[in-house]
C-alpha cells in the first residue's frame, strides 16, 4: 500500500475528549471516528486491525466446531415475546417501528433469532451437536458510551449458540468454546483470564467471563496471580476428546478468579497473599451455558434415539472484535504510539522513503516492497514528500512493528535501517539482508 495513496488522517493534537490511551490513540492514528454518541465509523487502519482480530476469532471457531452464518442486525420483537425477553430487556434495547406499525429492534444479542432458525430446521438428535456463530454489528443503548469503542453503542460481537441433547454434552460445547476463547486470546498477544461471572440478562447457571488486566478497565476483578503463568492449549488440541477439554478448563478454573459481582472475602482470604492480585480488567469475552431457557419457551426440539422429543441443551458464547482493538492497544502502547502484537497488526512492515524523487532510495525501496509483498506481508510504502521525522512518527503513531528507513546516506554505503518497533533495537543492513530479517 502506497502511503500517498491511502486514506489516513492522523491528528496532531491530542483529542480532549479522549480519556484512555486507547480512545485517544484511535483517533490520533486514523482508525476510527465518532459519528454519534457511542456510534463510530472504522476508517481504513482501524479495519484493517478488526479484520485481522476477526480472522483469529474466526479460525478458531472454525477449529473448535463451529460453523460460521450471518444473522441480520434488525429482529421482529415478536421472536423477543416468545422468549419474554422483549420487556424484560429495557432500556438498552434500541426499539424501531417500521412504516406498517411492526415492531423492531436492532439486536443487542441474537438468542431468540439463532433458536428460531434451529427449530425450523433440525428434528433429531443425530444433528447434535450443532454449534452456529456469526460475527455482527449489535447495539446497546449504553447509558454511558465512553472510551471510544471500548464501550459504544453500536459494536460488533462474535456470537456463538451451541445445541446438545444433554446437559453433558452441552458442558463438552461450553468447554470447546472455552478452550478455543484462550487460543484465541493468547495468539492476539492477551492474557485473557477467565473469571466466575454472572450471567446477567442472557440467563443461565454457568458463566465465565474472559479478562484482561488493565488499569483503564470497567471491571474490578480479584485472582491468583497463576493465571499470568499459564501456558494456553495447543493449536493441535483435540476439540472432540471431552477429557483433554475438561483437563484444561480444570486447570484455568483451579484458582480463585471472580468479578465483584461474583467476589467472595473469605474465598479471597485463601489464596496466599503475595499471589493476591486485586485489579482492574475488562470484559473481552463472556460464554454462557443456559440449558433450555430458550428452548424450552421457544419449543426448540428434537426427536431423542428412543423417538421422543426432548427439549435442547443450550449456551451463548460472545467476544468483542470492536472492544479488542482497544483492548489490545491498552496492553500495548508507549508515548510515541501503538504497539501491535504482529498478528494483529494493520501492516507488518513499513517502507520509508527518507528523500522522495531520489532514484537510488525509492529503486530500493520499491524492491523491498516487492520482496515483502511476494513474501505475503502487508506493507506500508511511505512515499509522501514528507520531512523524514513525520514519517518516523507516523510508522511508530499507527506500530508498525517491522520498519525500514531508506535515506541516500545510508544507501551510499550500502545499508538502510531496520528498526523494531517493540524493542527499539535498530540495525543496519543491506537492503537484502534487511528483507530476509523480516521475512
Ligand atoms: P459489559 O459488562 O462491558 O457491559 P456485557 O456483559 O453487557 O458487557 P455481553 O452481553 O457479555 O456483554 O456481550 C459479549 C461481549 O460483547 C462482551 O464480553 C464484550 O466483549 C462485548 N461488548 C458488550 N457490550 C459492549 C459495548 N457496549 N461495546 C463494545 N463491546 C461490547
Ligand atoms: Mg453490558
Ligand atoms: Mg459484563
Ligand atoms: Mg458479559
Amino acid at each position: 500500500m502506497r502511503l500517498s495513496r491511502y486514506f489516513l488522517p492522523i491528528l496532531r493534537e491530542t483529542p480532549k475528549e479522549a480519556e484512555i490511551v486507547s480512545h485517544r490513540l484511535m483517533l490520533r492514528a486514523g482508525m476510527i471516528r465518532q459519528e454519534a454518541a457511542g456510534i463510530y465509523a472504522w476508517l481504513p487502519l482501524g479495519l484493517r486491525v478488526l479484520n485481522k482480530i476477526n480472522a483469529i476469532i474466526r479460525e478458531e471457531q472454525t477449529r473448535a466446531g463451529a460453523v460460521e452464518c450471518l444473522m441480520p442486525t434488525i429482529q421482529s420483537a415478536d421472536l423477543w415475546r416468545e422468549s419474554g425477553r422483549y420487556d424484560a430487556y429495557g432500556k438498552e434495547m434500541l426499539r424501531i417501528t417500521d412504516r406498517h406499525e411492526r415492531e423492531m429492534l436492532y439486536g443487542p444479542t441474537n438468542e431468540e433469532m439463532i433458536t428460531e432458525i434451529f427449530r425450523a430446521y433440525v428434528r433429531s438428535y443425530k444433528d447434535l451437536p450443532l454449534n452456529l456463530f456469526h460475527i455482527q454489528w449489535k447495539f446497546r443503548d449504553e447509558v454511558r458510551p465512553r472510551f471510544g469503542v471500548m464501550r459504544s453503542r453500536e459494536f460488533l460481537m462474535k456470537d456463538a449458540y451451541s445445541f446438545d441433547l444433554t446437559a453433558e454434552a452441552g458442558r463438552h460445547s461450553y468447554n470447546k468454546m472455552f478452550v478455543a476463547y484462550l487460543r484465541t486470546f493468547a495468539r492476539m498477544g492477551l492474557t485473557a483470564i477467565p473469571m466466575a461471572a454472572e450471567s446477567g440478562p442472557i440467563g443461565g447457571s454457568l458463566s465465565h467471563e474472559f479478562i484482561i488486566l488493565a488499569s483503564t478497565g470497567e471491571s474490578e476483578v480479584y485472582c491468583h496471580k497463576d493465571f499470568l503463568s499459564f501456558a494456553p492449549p495447543p493449536a493441535g488440541i483435540d476439540f472432540d476428546d471431552a477429557a483433554a477439554l475438561e483437563a484444561v478448563v480444570a486447570q484455568w478454573t483451579s484458582r480463585y478468579a471472580a468479578t465483584s459481582e461474583m467476589h467472595d472475602e473469605a474465598g479471597f482470604a485463601a489464596v496466599p497473599e503475595e499471589a493476591r492480585l486485586a485489579a482492574r480488567g475488562i470484559e473481552v469475552g463472556h460464554i454462557f451455558y443456559f440449558g433450555t431457557k430458550y428452548s424450552e419457551p421457544m419449543k426448540a426440539v428434537v426427536n431423542g434415539p428412543d423417538g421422543k422429543e426432548v427439549v435442547v441443551q443450550m449456551g451463548s458464547y460472545g467476544i468483542g472484535p470492536s472492544r479488542l482493538v482497544a483492548a489490545i492497544i491498552e496492553a500495548g502502547h508507549d508515548d510515541n504510539g501503538v504497539i501491535w502484537p504482529e498478528a494483529v497488526a494493520p501492516f507488518h512492515v513499513g517502507v520509508a522513503d527518507l528523500k522522495v524523487g531520489d532514484a537510488a532510495t525509492g529503486k530500493v525501496c520499491a524492491d523491498l516492497v516487492q520482496q515483502f509483498e511476494n513474501a505475503g506481508l502487508d506493507v506500508l510504502h511511505d512515499d509522501r514528500d514528507e520531512r523524514p521525522g513525520a514519517k518516523f512518527a507516523t510508522l511508530d503513531l499507527i506500530g508498525v512493528p517491522w520498519q525500514l528507513l531508506v535515506g541516500p546516506k545510508g544507501l551510499a554505503e550500502g545499508r538502510v535501517e531496520v528498526k523494531h518497533r517493540r524493542s527499539g533495537e535498530r540495525e543496519l543492513l543491506a537492503p537484502h539482508d534487511a528483507a530476509t530479517r523480516i521475512i
